[in-house]
């Protein structure tokens, strides 16, 4: 299984990291390994002081596709749920700084929550979904995938033009504006409209 994650997918947060929007779509992977297994707290690894998290929509691949059209693309996913893409911002900084590849800022161990997928057919419309992030039941983030610069159809399209989608991959469609840091502490509640997807503590 892999995650394959969109970079700069909605206008407001390319805008408030002071980043371009891209012409070209901006694609990263994470590992198996990025997991957080169920019931598992988030621990704040050592190497970072900054520890970002970025709510977004993911997607699960339900079928092997290479090279998959727009048109096609829809009939390849039929869960979604919300997860948290987490990111060492102090280090993804420097990768940037440096022109360096952003792995040890995005696919650590635990950089990976992913919620409880529910069917797509659940959702009154995929173009319309509401998500959000409560924060010690505080609202942190919130998005709809209307925002997004690319639809569903579109980066499944793009991501399978140079990677093979296989059954059980994950997609990470990308944050909306409002990230910002995790403590210990924290305990990180996801929801798709009302709906609690994932419950995490931060340790
Ligand atoms: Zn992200």
């Amino acid at each position: 299984m892999k995650i394959i994650a969109i970079g700069r997918n909605y206008a407001e947060h390319a805008k408030e990291l002071h980043n371009e929007i891209p012409t070209e779509p901006v694609l990263f992977m994470k590992p198996e390994t990025a997991v957080i297994p169920k019931n598992f707290p988030f621990y704040i690894p050592s190497f970072s002081n900054e520890i970002h998290y970025e709510t977004e929509l993911v997607l699960k691949i339900c079928k092997l596709g290479k090279n998959i059209s727009e048109r096609f693309a829809s009939s390849y996913f039929e869960e979604i749920t919300v997860g948290l893409d987490f990111t060492a911002r102090d280090i993804q900084k420097k990768c940037k700084d440096t022109g360096l590849p952003w792995e040890k800022a995005k696919a650590f161990d635990g950089s990976a929550m992913i919620g409880k997928f529910i069917n797509k057919k659940s959702i009154p419309d995929l173009k319309n979904i509401h998500f959000h992030l409560n924060i010690k039941g505080d609202l942190k983030q919130k998005g709809n995938s209307a925002d997004m610069l690319l639809s569903f159809e579109k980066i499944i399209s793009h991501a399978s033009t140079y990677f093979t989608l296989k059954q059980g991959d994950m997609i990470f469609t990308g944050t909306p504006a409002g990230v910002g840091p995790v403590k210990e502490g924290d305990v990180l509640d996801g929801f798709i409209e009302e709906q609690q997807l994932f419950s995490l503590r931060v340790l």
